[in-house]
């Protein structure tokens, strides 16, 4: 068989230009490496873009949802809701954290975290929610809000995928107590690994400033300036989470393109929506009334009854024809990890658990051309036509 891409399409590239090369270059050349004026600039400029009053940059989402746990004082005996369909890194900074995940489903369109689930698995130790805006649709962001003020929780809001998408007109950013970002290779925005949280709280920002490095009080060192610039104290015992100025360069570019390159995303899916909508076999994402999508991952359902090949023969036979795709992503409460530990059964969770069966995510990012778009729905047509019922 002739694959139809002989040269295969990667399932992910990131989109870097000159604009991003020089910067680093010119940030090599300026003698300051680490955290910066570069950071700086790139946390006031993320902060406007979001609509938020705080942004603080970080290594990556993982240490951000992890210092915004850390400075929210969740702790050993506290719980925090966690959709099941999400990366690892959403889960694993509450076990880092001593706390306890609490696993619940997710809705069957959006395939986000389900508001009625959340409430369903409230206790008197719960203390957060860390809803996840999935594949950048945003969550239910009213139900969760008004959930979190009747019993008092904290929302934490993973928006790895959401950067750039809106909730009933207000940016992703800005909604919950904290938000964090990823820009991660793969993501929206990329700076190779880092991230940002933001929130209108000032003294949880600041608290988190505290964790981001070593637990140096900023407040300390500027009372105690006049001891000299060598004085600083250290109030909690704070990770090494800061982002550096060679990452903030490229953010900082890639920050000004931001809006390009999603609304190419956006392009590229609606072009999808339409070269894929007269197959049956396929269930296409949804994007519910008042929101903007971040497309941050275009992620088709199969209908399996009317496929002979499961999930996995799909995606080898895309591949087969010079397609490559992915899955996002296998529940947390398959993985042995959260399994063991906690006990969690694939019937706790019925909608994650059958929607990931049939989960497929197509490639989708900027940089890609039409002739690839064109080469992705014609391989989805071939593997269909010739696996269909
Ligand atoms: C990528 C991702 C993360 C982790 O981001 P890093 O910046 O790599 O730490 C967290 N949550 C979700 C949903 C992700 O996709």
């Amino acid at each position: 068989m002739v694959p139809l891409r002989p040269d295969p399409l990667p399932f992910c590239r990131p989109d870097i230009t000159e604009a991003e090369i020089d910067e680093v270059i010119d940030t090599l050349h300026s003698g300051w490496l680490t955290t910066g004026p570069k950071t700086k600039a790139f946390e006031l400029k993320f902060a406007d873009y979001v609509a938020a009053r705080q942004a603080v940059a970080v290594n990556s989402c993982t240490g951000g949802l992890h210092i915004a746990l850390a400075a929210s004082g969740i702790g050993l005996g506290d719980e925090v809701i966690v959709p099941t369909l999400t990366f690892a890194a959403t889960a694993n900074v509450v076990v880092h954290q001593q706390a306890t995940p609490v696993l619940v489903d997710v809705e069957p369109d959006t395939l986000n975290i389900n508001p009625e689930a959340v409430e369903r698995a409230i206790t008197r130790r719960t203390q957060a929610i860390i809803p996840v805006h999935l594949y950048g649709h945003p969550c239910e962001m009213d139900a969760l809000r008004e959930i979190a003020a009747l019993y008092h929780l904290r929302i934490i809001e993973d928006a790895a995928h959401a950067i750039g998408a809106f909730w009933r007109g207000r940016p992703i950013g800005s909604l919950g107590d904290a938000t964090v970002f990823s820009f991660y290779a793969t993501k929206n925005l990329v700076t190779a690994e880092g991230g940002m949280i933001t929130t209108n709280d000032d003294d949880l920002a600041r608290e988190m400033r505290k964790w981001v490095l070593h637990g140096i009080s900023h407040d300390a060192w500027d009372r105690y300036s006049e001891k000299g610039s060598w004085y600083y104290e250290v109030v909690l015992p704070g990770f090494k989470y800061n982002l550096t100025d060679i990452q903030a360069a490229l953010g900082l570019r890639q920050l000004a393109r931001l809006d390009a390159m999603n609304a190419r995303r956006a392009a590229i899916a609606a072009r999808y929506n339409v070269g894929l909508r007269d197959l049956p076999e396929l269930e296409l994402p949804v994007t519910r009334p008042d929101v903007c999508h971040a497309w941050h991952l275009y992620a088709i359902r199969l209908n399996l009854d009317r496929l002979t090949i499961g999930r996995a023969e799909f995606i080898e036979a895309l591949k087969r024809e010079g397609i490559c795709a992915s899955v996002h992503f296998i529940p947390l409460h398959r993985h042995p990890y959260y399994r063991d530990r906690f006990g969690f059964q694939p019937s706790d969770f019925p909608v994650a658990d059958a929607a990931y069966e049939r989960l497929v995510s197509l490639p989708l990012y900027s940089c890609m051309s039409w002739d690839d778009v064109a080469d992705v729905i014609e391989a989805v047509h071939r593997v269909v036509s010739r696996y269909r019922f």
